[in-house]
């Protein structure tokens, strides 16, 4: 047999293209693991564990036996919580044949693209992105191509540009609130993307995965806009609504023709979501907006404590945060990229936070702070980043 036999698909090899711009992560990672002091402002995740209420529901549905093969599409259940849950809040009617449950949103967003594009086909999202972006649209042998936004414009996207990408493209895939901005989407912004969707008959896939972290203004799904139900996929999960990432639950809602066949990929490559998981998913969503603002609450505090913190500070300026659990700085004034200042802060200062860069060409010169430790650790972080930013820019 010669090497070449051996050698994994150019498909899966490929999946990460040339470095996915995490080695900052990890080497806070690694740090950590060697025992050093980081603070740790990477990674979106809450600083509470899932509420025990919920684990108490996951463990009564298991020990009541519903530890076999789930029900493929979702528990009849659970897809009828989400879809009412969905219907509530966009006014778009929605049936449980609208609701394809899935483990977590990465999943969903594989499938929707799945459902979108054929292979070879150009899948288009925007710049900055979430970091999988990229390596899911590979995985499904899509071509991703990057919409650039702008800091000046809040990283909001523009129809023109969208529009200079659309040859050959079959989807869109947009993030409103955004990771990594911590911006919501105007309706302005979504009306333009709305009309190139429509005119060029793509597939509009929409991440709303932080849509109950919305802190000014309000979230608007594109799936509410006219004529957008039909070509609109939308990702959503629990991960971050209530603090559920590591059970891995989360869905895909959009026509009933294109979710039947998405259970059949679900059929063969997930088979489904543990039972016991969408019980206590089912559980958590009956907690209500009451629940989830208790789990938002905290990022809106920090963004409020790093306005305060960082509002006129020179050398960086904070973007305008309304979502999410993040916020942007652009840098630009130091004369550093975001890679240069991300390594400074945890070489010298074992503070760990992700480079613009890492979330594609336009967040160059920009780092990301997620606002995912206590508030006094915060506000410390927030006050050396701002000083040692201002050293950097003014010499003092
Ligand atoms: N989309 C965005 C924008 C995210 O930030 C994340 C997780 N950080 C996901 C999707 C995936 O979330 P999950 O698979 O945990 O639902």
């Amino acid at each position: 047999m010669t090497a070449a036999q051996v050698l994994p698909s150019k498909r899966i090899a490929g999946i990460a293209g040339d470095g996915d711009g995490w080695e900052l992560y990890r080497r806070s990672r690694a740090m950590v693991a060697d025992g050093l002091p980081v603070i740790e402002l990477t990674i979106g995740e809450h600083d509470i564990p899932t509420d025990p209420r919920i684990l108490d529901a996951m463990h009564a549905a298991a020990r009541g036996g519903h530890v076999g093969y789930p029900a493929i599409p979702g528990t009849d259940a659970l897809r009828a919580e989400v879809a009412s849950r969905v219907a509530a809040r966009t006014g778009v009617p929605t049936t449980p044949e609208n609701v394809l449950i899935t483990p977590g949103g990465q999943a969903g967003l594989f499938a929707a693209h799945m459902a979108a594009c054929e292979p070879g086909d150009v899948a288009l999202h925007i710049d900055p992105y979430y970091a999988t972006y990229p390596g899911t649209l590979r995985a499904v042998g899509a071509r991703p191509i990057a919409i650039p936004t702008r800091s000046s414009q809040g990283f909001q996207p523009q129809a023109r540009d969208i529009e200079a990408h659309v040859a050959g493209a079959s989807s869109l895939l947009i993030n409103t609130p955004n990771n990594p901005t911590g911006g919501v989407y105007s309706r302005e912004t979504l009306n333009g993307i709305a009309d190139v969707v429509r005119s060029n008959l793509l597939w509009l896939i929409s991440d709303e995965v932080y849509d109950t972290q919305v802190w000014d203004g309000a979230h608007i799904s594109p799936r509410s806009l006219p004529e957008m139900a039909e070509r609109t996929l939308v990702v959503g999960s629990l991960s971050k609504s209530h603090a559920m990432t590591g059970s891995r639950i989360g869905w895909v809602v959009g026509p009933a023709e294109v979710i039947a066949p998405m259970i059949d990929l679900s059929t063969n490559t997930t088979y489904g979501v543990p039972g016991f998981v969408q019980d206590a998913a089912l559980f958590a969503l009956q907690q209500g907006t009451g629940f989830e603002d208790e789990i938002a609450a905290p990022f809106r505090r920090r963004r409020d404590l790093a306005v305060e913190i960082l509002g006129n500070r020179p050398g960086l300026r904070l973007l305008p945060t309304s979502a999410a659990m993040y916020v942007m700085l652009d840098i630009r004034q130091t004369g550093l990229t975001g890679i240069q200042l991300a390594d400074r802060l945890l070489d010298d200062h074992q503070i760990a936070v992700m480079p613009g860069e890492s979330f594609g060409p336009s967040g160059a010169g920009h780092i990301r702070v997620a606002l995912t430790i206590d508030d006094a650790r915060l506000a410390e972080a927030l006050d050396v980043i701002a000083r040692l930013a201002r050293e950097i820019a003014l010499g003092s």
